[in-house]
């Protein structure tokens, strides 16, 4: 897994503008107009800027930050890529290069190099883009994690202002072109020979302004709301799964669709039961006189009910006996898991006296036929002189 802030040479904490500059130092050094037919360089170029993509991004780099890049994909469905290698082609990579530089379209190698110098900037960041997504850690019990259950948990969640509907401007005729761009969103200069695009001053690059601002949500266009949310957990779940919720994140950027909900799972642990995958172990302590002879056991299930339990005579401690499909449900819908039940023989402590002469006379008659295993042992020992 890429370390994006390793890969930039920046703290975690690092700002925005300390991550600018770590990335122009890089993206220079690397950049393949400075190191033809090197595929190396063109390599750590890729990586620079898929790591300035995502950390220079408020959303992209709390999600990061919080799930890691495995967040961004669920995130922004695979935006940036094919997985591993980051940017699918050089140009993806060099579009990001040319928005960190305050670039327009076109231009390339040594006249490109020169806008940097004197670049404003820009940001020019008026594409949809998804809403941040929130996470949730909930806590269940054993017993619902085997049954299944629902929970309702209270988000504060960003939503488009249902006044303006996400406008920001008091009235629809509110909404004008802006005049200094037109409506274009990015102004030219020429500086001696080049030619350069920056973000309008006037509207920052939206190409529209509101003459009167949306009182509900100050212009904003999104407030904060309370919603009471209804998560399911299905049967089956386990501690430290992750659910995700499609859609109950903040709302969008301009149109873009709202984040995700990600639930992380917490199951309490039982008094008896464990959990193996997806079987459920119970340990049974029984006498050593119940081991000897054989017995039933009332064995409790996680429902209410309990069954009873044939011991077979001559059990040994460890022993696991096997109850198919009552262990707790496949979460995935395969096939349930089963009951272990593993056996712990006790030894005996505590005797009256006679308890001890019953015993001493039980040991007095006890032959090697009894003790399958000793007798075993000890002919291998007897192997070895
Ligand atoms: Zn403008
Ligand atoms: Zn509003």
């Amino acid at each position: 897994m890429a370390d994006y802030y390793n890969i930039l040479g920046v703290t975690k904490d690092a700002s925005p503008d300390e991550i600018k500059k770590a990335y122009r130092k890089k993206a220079l050094k690397y950049h393949p107009d400075k190191n033809p037919g090197d595929s190396s360089a063109a390599q750590k170029f890729k990586q620079v800027s898929e790591a300035y993509e995502t950390l220079s991004d408020e959303n992209k780099r709390r999600i990061y930050d919080q799930y890691g890049e495995e967040g961004l994909k669920g995130a922004f469905g695979g935006a940036g890529g094919g997985g591993q290698g980051g940017f699918s082609s050089m140009e993806e990579a060099l579009r990001t290069f040319m928005g960190a530089f305050g670039g327009g379209s076109g231009g390339g190698g040594s006249a490109m190099f020169e806008r940097f110098f004197g670049g404003s900037g820009f940001e020019g960041d008026h594409y949809p883009s998804q809403g941040a997504s929130k996470k949730i850690e909930v806590t269940i019990t054993f017993e619902e994690a085997a049954q299944g259950a629902q929970k309702e948990v209270t988000l504060t969640n960003l939503v488009t202002c249902e006044e303006c509907r996400g406008s920001g401007a008091h009235s629809p005729s509110d909404v004008k072109t802006c005049p200094t761009c037109a409506g274009h969103g990015q102004v030219n200069h020429t500086r001696g020979f080049f030619s350069m695009t920056t973000a309008c001053p006037h509207c920052h690059g939206a190409g529209k302004v509101i003459s009167k601002i949306c009182n509900a949500c100050s212009g904003a266009g999104k407030k904060k709301k309370k919603q009471q949310v209804n998560i399911k957990f299905p049967a089956g779940v386990d501690n430290g799964m992750r659910l995700k919720m499609a859609g109950y994140g903040d709302a969008g950027e301009n149109g873009g669709p709202p984040g995700d909900l990600f639930v992380y799972v917490s199951v309490l642990p039982h008094e008896f039961f464990k959990r193996e995958e997806d079987n459920l172990v119970i340990e049974l302590p029984i006498s050593f006189s119940d081991a000897a002879l054989g017995t039933k056991k009332e064995i409790p299930t996680l429902t209410d009910s309990s069954f009873r339990l044939t011991i077979p005579e001559g059990i040994q401690s460890g022993k696991i006996l096997r109850i198919k499909g009552k262990g707790f449900p496949n979460v995935h819908g395969g096939s349930p898991g089963d009951l272990l039940i593993r056996i712990i023989v006790e030894t005996p402590v505590n005797l009256n006296a006679k308890q001890h002469s019953l015993l001493s006379e039980l040991a007095k008659l006890e032959s090697l036929q009894n003790s399958p295993q000793k007798k075993s042992f000890l002919d291998k020992i007897k192997s070895i002189f």
